[in-house]
């Protein structure tokens, strides 16, 4: 299959990780997006917004580096935040967890499609459980499996807490 890749984990799934989008192509991209996904993108000024239905609104703001578009700051809220949450943060510890978690993969500088296929596999937040204990909700913190992590052609959920070496505070 040659999913293995040399060097370490491919944190990603394959054939997403052409060349990077650049602003022109960016409104045709987000419409090709929305034609096979069931979550939404909507592009707003610098503000890309994704919207997956009853599970979280997550927006990303923008700019473009050497040509392509970068994605500089990422921010999740509970579907029934509002559209005052576009600043700020969500008032529930689960949906601040997983914008923590995709903080760090921006830190990672990970290109836009492979950040947006990542957040679309968020969609099973509330209903996948960890693939390390197996439950949906963690035994301690009482968090869904906010870590996600592309392995054997889809995306496996797992608790911060049951992550080794991912694990935060
Ligand atoms: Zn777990």
């Amino acid at each position: 299959m040659g999913d293995d890749r040399e060097g370490g984990t491919s944190a990603f799934p394959p054939n997403v990780a052409e060349a990077g989008i650049k602003m022109e192509g960016l409104g045709a991209w987000a419409r090709q997006f929305n034609k096979t996904h069931k979550c939404k993108l909507r592009i707003q000024g610098e503000v890309i917004r994704l919207t997956i239905p009853d599970v979280m609104t997550v927006y990303m703001s923008f700019g473009v580096e050497e040509g392509e578009i970068r994605v500089e700051t990422i921010r999740v809220f509970g579907p029934r935040e509002g559209k005052g949450g576009r600043y700020g943060q969500s008032g529930h510890t689960v949906f601040q967890l997983v914008t923590q978690q995709l903080g760090k993969v921006l830190e990672e500088g990970v290109k836009l499609q492979n950040l947006i296929e990542l957040v679309a596999g968020y969609d099973t937040l509330f209903i996948s459980g960890c693939r390390v204990c197996g439950r949906v909700v963690s035994a301690e913190g009482h968090v869904p499996a906010v870590v996600r992590r592309w392995e054997g052609g889809e995306w496996i959920g797992e608790h911060v807490t049951c992550t080794p070496g991912l694990a935060v505070g």
